[in-house]
């Protein structure tokens, strides 16, 4: 099963470790000719102003949101997350537009602020270590998403249909209990639930 990193920029070589370590093949995508037969993409954390330049300086903004029109499931992980959302707290123009949440960047202060804590995500588990790095946080969901998870009484991980977003870098941890539930989301995920997630 192959499971695509966008690797413009960013926490790419974590993300690639961990979907190898969980037996999937992982694909660095850097241009569109890498997307076919993906069955998951990661969207990975970096500076979402920098990926956003790229993504069109490679042409790659429209053929991601075309492969996310056919189901493929994404999970965006704090940059990731940026690019992924509809709206941009004080940013006139989102990104790809496809999960249907506000979010607000920086939200956890700047780089030299950064943190790991341990926190509850409802069905991963009680004690998942997160690295929130100038992180962003979820400021309001539409209603097909679910919140998965809430630290220092803001969203930081959610789910809408085929998309997963969190706020804080997974893959700097060792532990790939978040990047197994977004591939067993892949697993899951039937073109029947198409229709419903992809109204933006
Ligand atoms: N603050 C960054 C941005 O706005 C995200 C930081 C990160 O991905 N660690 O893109």
């Amino acid at each position: 099963m192959k499971i695509g990193v966008l690797a413009l920029q960013g926490a790419v070589r974590e993300h690639v470790r961990q979907i190898q370590t969980l037996g999937c093949e992982a694909i660095e995508v850097k241009s569109m000719n890498d997307l076919p037969g993906l069955k998951g993409l990661v969207l990975p954390g970096g500076e979402s102003t920098v990926m956003r330049k790229l993504l069109d300086r490679y042409g790659l903004l429209e053929p991601v949101r075309s492969l996310a029109k056919k189901g493929v499931p994404m999970f965006g992980t704090c940059a990731g997350l940026i690019l992924l959302a509809k709206e941009i707290v004080g940013c006139e123009e989102a990104h790809l537009k496809l999960m249907d949440v506000v979010v607000e960047r920086n939200s956890f202060g700047r780089q030299v602020d950064s943190f790991e804590v341990e926190i509850s995500i409802e069905k991963v588990g009680k004690d998942i270590p997160a690295v929130f790095i100038r992180a962003p946080h979820i400021v309001s969901v539409g209603p097909g998403v679910e919140i998965l998870a809430e630290y220092d009484g803001r969203i930081v991980l959610a789910k809408q249909g085929q998309y997963l977003g969190c706020s804080f870098h997974p893959e700097l941890t060792g532990d790939t209990r978040l990047m197994e539930y977004f591939i067993e989301m892949a697993k899951e995920i039937h073109p029947s639930t198409l229709a419903k997630t992809n109204r933006i």
